[in-house]
């Protein structure tokens, strides 16, 4: 087979791990215009100090010996196979980085034969990389679930980041749509890759000469609406991966229905709005202090889709409100909807030398047009409605849900695809 037509193959067989930020897009070229969206092969990740970096995605192979229900390159499925070599990788990786096409390589596999040869397979071509053509642009690179231990360590030593992925959230989930896979041999990996990352950190603390291990932390992936658990499940697992792998990131794929399968749920669309609130959550566990049973509980156990979790949860905490933002500490600015991260720390700042006015806010960065009902500016509050759960849920809701006394119809709408709003949040983290 020619090499362009494996790269053509294994390239799409890429696209549904959204390990690398910028899967997903469906815009195609114009006529007259530059660039295409659509097409998979290049995609962008972040490194550790936030430079954006375009990155080949590909598989090594997408035959595969198991027959996960959701996945397009389960062994059943009837579709063009290919494999590359390391060689062939290797080839292609550095050809794109001297054309400047890539600043690194994104390499997942499906399991050809068994997980050792598959690992070794991945583990030959890094090698490649680093040793023979020294190669040492961004390697992000998949670790097989129930490969020997020693071919993940040695890959971890040549990677930049490493993902196991966990895809089905709980065991009742595996044992339906992927009852090959073990949730142990996925978790397994991931705790020795938490483990190696902390024990070569802390060694490095005291000498300087020793390598990095996995540098740009390990993450993993999860497949949101495939099996009918709840966001609070899937919520509870990201923060436990986090306190006890030392995960760098979890990502939330919307399953994109791409075969008929008894064991799938039959959805018109991926839950986009769905893994939007997720990704919004998972930032309100990594960096605004939340934890997940504050999120959800039983009695709630799926995000709201009209409001994003941050103010769903202001609004059934409004005994907390409103908080005076010229005292409140840091953390408590941080539960305000409307002011993030970088609001919160320039309030802190910037109230040492004068009090803040209502439109210093504005310049600072914080929403006031969430923020200004959860909050009073030197003692007064600019909500024009009283601090009543239902009257700010009516001005916070999106305008097609302001209208609350509709005629009933027999085909509801269906729930919106995250906005601008919505994208912007996820990926800036200011909620
Ligand atoms: S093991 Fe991976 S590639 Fe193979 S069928 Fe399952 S999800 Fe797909």
């Amino acid at each position: 087979m020619e090499l362009i037509e494996k790269l053509r193959i294994l390239s799409a067989a890429a696209k549904f791990d959204v390990s690398c930020s910028s899967s997903g897009s469906k815009r195609r070229n114009t006529p007259g215009g530059l660039g295409n969206g659509a097409f998979s092969g290049i995609c962008h990740s972040w490194t550790d100090d936030g430079r954006c970096v375009s990155l080949l995605k590909i598989l090594l192979t997408n035959f595969c010996i198991y027959d996960c229900a959701y996945c397009v390159n389960r062994t059943s499925n009837d579709i063009p196979r290919a494999s590359f070599t390391p060689q062939e990788v290797a080839d292609l990786t550095i050809n794109f980085y001297r054309r400047n096409y890539i600043e690194g390589l994104f390499l997942s596999s499906a399991i050809i034969r068994n997980p050792n040869y598959t690992m070794e397979l991945l583990l030959k071509t890094v090698r490649k990389l680093r040793n023979e053509y020294k190669f040492n642009g961004y390697i992000h690179l998949k670790a097989i679930p129930g490969a020997d231990f020693r071919l993940i360590a040695e890959a971890g030593m040549l990677a930049d980041r490493m993902s196991v992925n966990i895809e089905l959230p709980t065991n009742e989930g595996l044992k339906l749509l992927a009852p090959q896979k073990k949730r142990e041999a996925i978790l397994k990996p991931m705790q020795l890759i938490g483990a190696q990352i902390s024990e070569f950190k802390e060694e490095r603390k005291k000498y300087k000469k020793v390598p990095s291990f996995v540098p740009a932390g390990q993450s993993t992936q999860l497949i949101i609406g495939a099996t009918p658990d709840h966001d609070l499940r899937i919520i509870m697992l990201s923060e436990s991966l986090y306190r006890t792998y030392n995960l760098k990131r979890v990502y939330y794929s919307a399953y994109v229905p791409v075969s008929d399968h008894p064991r799938l749920p039959s959805l018109a669309t991926p839950p986009l709005k769905r893994e939007n609130r997720l990704y919004q959550a998972d930032w309100l566990l990594r960096y605004y202090g939340f934890a997940a049973a504050e999120l959800l509980n039983d009695e709630n156990p799926n995000f709201s889709l009209d409001l994003d979790p941050k103010t769903d949860w202001a609004l059934r905490n409004l005994e907390l409100f409103p908080v005076e933002v010229n005292k409140a500490d840091y953390h408590l600015l941080l539960r305000v909807p409307g002011i993030g991260v970088k609001s919160a720390k320039v309030i802190t700042t910037a109230r040492r030398f004068h009090s803040l006015g209502y439109d210093d806010l504005k310049k600072i960065g914080v929403v006031l047009k969430r923020a200004r009902y959860f909050i009073t500016c030197q003692g007064k509050y600019y909500g024009e409605v009283p601090m009543q759960e239902d009257f700010i849920k009516q001005k916070l809701l999106p305008k097609s849900h302001k209208e609350v006394w509709q005629q009933l119809t027999l085909f509801p709408e269906q729930p919106a695809a995250p906005g601008p709003e919505d994208v912007q949040t996820t990926i800036t983290g200011e909620l």
